[in-house]
């Protein structure tokens, strides 16, 4: 059954483009639970758990984390919310994760509502996320570990090889929205608010 006050917001788009600044907007306003998988994952090598011993080496080195682990956590993260009202940061990134989540939500009866795609030039990624790395250093916070140029370079060959098939997974279905990512926050929000359903 089809629930009316569902809203499922996916954003995608390559490290660096702003997916998080902007999803964490998006949710505040409308009243959505933003899903990052980044901050997840991150959020268990912080504590040390089995899960973030294990998937450290990876983010370190910019590659996916095996699609299995993400798709077990978004199962629990949906599991018994009512209504759904999430938007995705990160994930899916891949075509196994895409069609694991058509059939989480549909079991759920929440179709996606929308996916902004920001799109933004890849030296311009590189730059935000070197300057990223740079600017938490200066507030004196630990940098992510991943915010080197040589790991966003391979981020962004990861993003090229296994996340842009979505574009065509989600574009075929017709929840594409292109949104270009370049401008200031408030631009590029805006930019968003226009696509939204
Ligand atoms: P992010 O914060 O979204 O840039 O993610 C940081 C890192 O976490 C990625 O480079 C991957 O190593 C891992 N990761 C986050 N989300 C996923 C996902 N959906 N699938 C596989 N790995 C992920």
């Amino acid at each position: 059954m089809i629930q009316p006050k569902n809203k499922v917001v996916i954003f995608l788009g390559p490290p660096g483009a702003g997916k998080g600044t902007q999803a964490e907007r998006l949710a505040r306003e409308q009243g959505l639970t933003k899903i990052s998988t980044g901050d997840i994952l991150r959020d268990h090598i912080a504590r040390g758990t089995e899960l973030g011993r294990m998937v450290q080496p990876m983010l370190d080195a910019g590659q996916l984390v095996p699609d299995a682990i993400l798709i077990a956590l978004i199962r629990d993260r949906l599991a018994g919310m009512e209504p759904v009202r999430v938007i995705f940061d990160g994930f899916p990134r891949t075509t196994a994760q895409a069609e694991a989540l058509d059939m989480l939500l549909e079991e759920l009866g929440a179709p996606v509502s929308a996916v902004p795609l920001l799109d933004v030039p890849d030296e311009t990624l590189i730059e935000r996320i070197v300057d990223r790395g740079r600017q938490a250093a200066a507030r004196g916070e630990a940098a992510r570990s991943d915010d080197t140029e040589e790991v966003a370079r391979k981020r962004q060959q990861v993003y090229r090889e296994q996340t842009q098939p979505l574009i065509d997974h989600y574009g075929a279905r017709g929840h594409l929205r292109p949104v270009d990512g370049v401008g200031s926050m408030d631009e590029v929000y805006r930019r968003i608010m226009a696509t939204m359903p």
